[in-house]
């Protein structure tokens, strides 16, 4: 029997690269929430910052820390997340994938790329913890990201933290460079991220997976949604009846929200109620 406790799944906003250097409001949120959370025994993160045609999981024994982008502060390319991987764990993933109908496979040499690593040095800094990185399949839709952290759901049982890595918003097209990391919220985005808090805390999926046809400035929050899609992969791992933690980010640079969501396993209510 599997006595491990079955974990939340979670959403985090990682926002810019610059995250580390410029902690805003976000990184406080997130370096808490890793204090706050039980250990998990790995950590299984989905990020846009690592696409394929199909599924793929990082079977790495060691990940390399990858400076997946440019033009930011040189400090940057210092920084290492050294956390050891679990090819163990990206077998079982896969397997569990396969089982689903999705065609996965392992690449024994993905790195960990910032959508991962940036968050999880807040989360838990010693960096002791193992991650399995999961590649976005794409094309993508809401309901199909929904849909393959259903595949992975049973991990939670076995205490793997199911991590949908993104944005809340991600318009990098009006995306001001220079602007203040406090920089005042534009309207539009506080509108949006209204709409999602509330459906989130409404646990309402349905409407959640039509965003982009109900929620105000869907298209202009998201002109692309691969930020957005790791919070319905999150719901998705999660299970049926989770409840959803709203921890509230702040609006970076004006424009990215940076809000996470824990969301938190139905059954462990029930659980502590039966023990
Ligand atoms: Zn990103």
């Amino acid at each position: 029997m599997n006595t491990a406790t079955r974990l939340p799944a979670m959403f985090v906003s990682h926002g810019s690269p610059m995250l580390p250097l410029e902690p805003g409001t976000a990184a406080p949120m997130l370096q808490q929430l890793g204090a706050a959370l039980p250990r998990p025994a790995a950590i299984v993160a989905l990020s846009p910052h690592w696409m394929a045609r199909a599924p793929l999981l990082g079977a790495s024994a060691q990940p390399p820390t990858l400076h997946d982008f440019g033009g930011f502060d040189p400090a940057l390319q210092e920084l290492r997340y050294p956390a050891p991987g679990a090819p163990a764990l990206a077998q079982r993933a896969a397997d569990l994938l396969r089982t689903a109908g999705w065609t996965a496979g392992l690449d024994e040499h993905r790195g960990l790329d910032h959508g991962v690593w940036v968050p999880l040095r807040l989360m838990w800094p010693q960096a002791d913890i193992a991650v399995v990185p999961l590649a976005m399949p794409w094309p993508l839709d809401a309901a199909s990201a929904y849909r393959l952290g259903q595949a992975l759901s049973p991990l939670a049982d076995e205490g793997v933290l199911l991590l949908g890595s993104g944005s809340l918003t991600h318009n990098l097209r009006e995306f001001q460079f220079g602007a203040a990391v406090d920089a005042a919220p534009e309207p539009y985005v506080l509108e949006f991220v209204a709409w999602m808090r509330a459906a989130l805390a409404r646990g309402d999926i349905a409407t959640l997976l039509d965003y982009r046809h109900l929620a105000p400035h869907a298209q202009r929050a998201h002109p692309t949604d691969e930020h957005l899609l790791p919070l319905f992969w999150a719901l998705g791992a999660a299970g049926g009846g989770a409840r959803a933690e709203h921890k509230a980010g702040g609006v970076h640079y004006g424009s990215l929200s940076m809000d996470a969501w824990v969301f938190a396993p139905a059954a462990q209510e029930a659980a502590r109620h039966d023990g």
